[in-house]
């Protein structure tokens, strides 16, 4: 008899039905397991990456890596734009705005909160423990000290010292690459293939008291989806939220941009927008795709991240620039 290429596959399909699935995939074997990778924004990105790469290295979680991976610059008081030691307001108050996306499409944030030095931990339990996506000032606040985080004082010697000299001249003048805006965004692939992000921020220096940038907004300065990549932003949040930057970003790699491609043309969507003040501004993206490809790209020369991948493997890269 002659078998035809379609009696085949359903004799073949009927067989491995009939397989214990042991045989069929190797005893106890599941996919196999993707190559971690993790990269977070400038130089503090490095030692933040050291953290969550001991999770994704020992097969935990995106989540778990980069909610420890962030912690780093936000307990270093070395580091003034994220956490302890940031740079505070024109009132002279360090108000600190985080957000966290796990594959799952959860997602937490705070804003406008101050004295708490893990707002991105805080953020990871407005996502786990309420039905909100989103706490600011006086009640992330409480919700925090209800939780067993405790009331410090984040406004340190140098940071004072900073901001009462700024006060001398009052001029709010945002410096491109200079340490009154530097974001910790990281974005993480484990090795089970699963996505997530943390961003967490001081957010510009000498701010309005009460304003809040892009780093705590779900798709402006953090977005995953998990069937796709995740992005995140660091600069000057007000150009990020008018183009949903990270969510853009996302959703260009799903027509099948790359993810540098992709932070390309958010940042090129800035410039069309807004020419003049492009130029004077830094805006900075980060992708990283569901196959563990990553890319950046941003306005003016200067912005670095870092990468953690395959095997421990480290680099630390130069983003591509508009300018
Ligand atoms: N995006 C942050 C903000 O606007 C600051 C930064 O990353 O540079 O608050």
């Amino acid at each position: 008899m002659h078998t035809t290429r379609r009696d085949f596959v359903r004799l073949s399909a009927a067989l491995t039905a009939m397989l214990p699935l042991t045989k069929v995939f190797g005893k106890g074997a599941g996919p196999a397991p993707v190559k971690p990778v993790v990269i977070s924004t400038w130089n503090h990105g490095v030692a933040a990456n050291v953290e969550a790469w001991k999770v994704l290295s020992a097969g935990g979680r995106a989540l778990d890596a980069v909610e420890a991976g962030v912690r780093v610059p936000e307990a270093d008081p070395k580091v003034t734009s994220v956490g302890l030691g940031g740079l505070p307001d024109r009132d002279g108050k360090v108000t600190l705005d985080a957000c966290i996306m796990d594959d799952r499409a959860g997602c937490g944030s705070v804003a406008f909160l101050e004295h708490i030095v893990h707002p991105i931990s805080v953020a990871r339990m407005v996502m786990e423990k309420t039905p909100h996506v989103m706490l600011v000032g006086e009640g992330a606040l409480h919700f925090a000290l209800e939780n067993g985080f405790k009331k410090e004082n984040l406004l340190l010697e140098e940071s004072e010292a900073a901001w009462k000299e700024w006060l001398k001249k009052s001029e709010y003048k945002p410096v491109v690459n200079w340490e009154n805006h530097d974001t910790i965004g990281m974005v993480a692939l484990d090795q089970k293939g699963n996505l997530s992000g943390a961003c967490t921020t001081s957010g510009m220096a000498f701010k309005l008291h009460g304003r809040v940038g892009d780093s705590p907004i779900i798709g402006a300065g953090l977005y995953v989806d998990n069937e796709v990549g995740a992005a995140t932003s660091t600069g000057v949040g007000e150009e990020v939220i008018r183009i949903c930057g990270s969510h853009l970003v996302v959703e260009l790699m799903r027509q099948n941009y790359s993810p540098e491609e992709a932070c390309k043309e958010a940042v090129t969507r800035i410039v069309k927008r807004q020419p003049e003040k492009s130029k004077e501004i830094q805006v900075g993206f980060l992708a990283l795709n569901k196959n563990g490809e990553h890319g950046a790209y941003c306005l003016q020369k200067g912005f670095e991240y870092a990468v953690t991948q395959g095997n421990g493997e480290k680099l630390y890269l130069t983003s591509k620039s508009y300018y």
